[in-house]
């Protein structure tokens, strides 16, 4: 279809932790990385706040802060990084084949390899309340936008580790935060729960879940229903938070790379290697279990490795 599709040796879709930390390395070996950052450069960590969790930094960093700097340093080594979304992909399933990838819709590019680094990305409840009040409200960044509700009201759903986070995080700034957990207990780790309970504008409420989300243009209440018990209970608030995990971001595979039921990529063994040579898969777009920044940059790393050994076996094409 493009005679002139450009030729690229590795090509990076992608720019949270596990992207950058593969370019560093596909740089490094000489495998002249492009990178797609997709429409959320630097990832999940440019909406946390405080990363203390990240090997190297005694003191913590904010997640924008370290994206920013993961960038400089793959860009240090001749990262060729370049704001546009994979938008189709064709894959060669012969070992040595070019890969065939559509950036916006428009240009096409040729891959000897592909790294995928895709991500997940936020969920919503669904219910039809929720969805016609998103952008008027109802969010799934704290760190974005909550700063819109300094001195209000808000609620947040979910038990993980995102929702303590956000859930203090907004406490800071609103003057009351309603936490809906579903079950009697949270899934988030104990520090972090603890963060929680010893927050005293957080009003945390087990077994409950949002029956609707109250407002037309704009969110003006919740009415909350506990699920032992069936009561059910309105409040005022002026912001909605969700924060109840993640989807992965591989619609543009289906049907060419192997997945689970949930859409998480599946890859070889311990290696990065999914169902078709030379393309690869690191970070939370592989990884429904661990899911962290650092897991992800290890798997990245993994991922040029396995890049650079495949290319290492296979004639260069023309
Ligand atoms: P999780 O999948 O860990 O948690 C999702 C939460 O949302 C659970 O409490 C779940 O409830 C709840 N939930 C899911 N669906 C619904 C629904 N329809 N209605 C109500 N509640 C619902 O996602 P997180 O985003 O919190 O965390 C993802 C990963 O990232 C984890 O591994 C976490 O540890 C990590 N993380 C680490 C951080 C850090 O270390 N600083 C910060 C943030 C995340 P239930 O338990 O009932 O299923």
């Amino acid at each position: 279809m493009n005679e002139q599709a450009e030729h690229i040796k590795t090509l990076i879709i992608g720019s949270g932790p596990a992207g950058y930390t593969a370019a560093i390395y596909a740089a490094r070996a000489d495998l002249k990385p492009v990178v797609y950052t997709g429409l959320e450069p630097g990832g999940q960590l440019t909406t946390t706040t405080e990363v203390d969790n990240f090997p190297g930094y005694p003191e913590g960093v904010d997640g924008p802060t370290m994206m920013v700097q993961l960038q400089q340093q793959a860009e240090r080594f001749g990262t060729d990084v370049r704001i546009g979304m994979a938008t189709a992909v064709e894959f060669s399933k012969e070992k040595g084949g070019l890969h065939r990838v559509t950036i916006d819709n428009q240009k096409e590019v040729l891959a000897e390899t592909v790294i995928i680094s895709t991500g997940a990305t936020a969920k919503y409840l669904g219910l039809p309340s929720e969805q016609r009040l998103r952008g008027g409200g109802v969010s799934a960044c704290a760190v974005c936008d909550g700063f819109f509700y300094k001195g209000q009201d808000v609620a947040i759903v979910g038990g993980g580790d995102t929702a303590a986070e956000e859930a203090t995080y907004l406490a800071n700034i609103c003057s009351k935060v309603t936490m809906l957990v579903r079950k009697d207990h949270m899934r988030a780790s104990k520090a972090m729960q603890h963060r929680v309970t010893s927050t005293p504008n957080i009003d945390l409420r087990y077994n409950t879940e949002i029956d609707e989300v109250l407002g037309e243009q704009v969110v003006e209440g919740l009415r909350m229903v506990n699920n032992q018990t069936g009561e059910k209970e309105e409040i005022a608030i002026t912001g909605l938070f969700i924060a109840i995990g993640h989807k992965p971001n591989t619609d543009i595979f289906k049907g060419q790379l192997d997945m689970d039921e949930a859409g998480y990529l599946l890859t070889e063994g311990k290696s990065t290697k999914t169902n078709i040579p030379g393309v690869f898969a690191s970070g939370d777009v592989q990884d429904k279990e661990y899911r962290q920044a650092v897991t992800a940059a290890g798997t990245g790393c993994m991922a040029a490795l396995d890049a650079e050994r495949y290319l290492a076996t296979i004639e260069t094409p023309v």
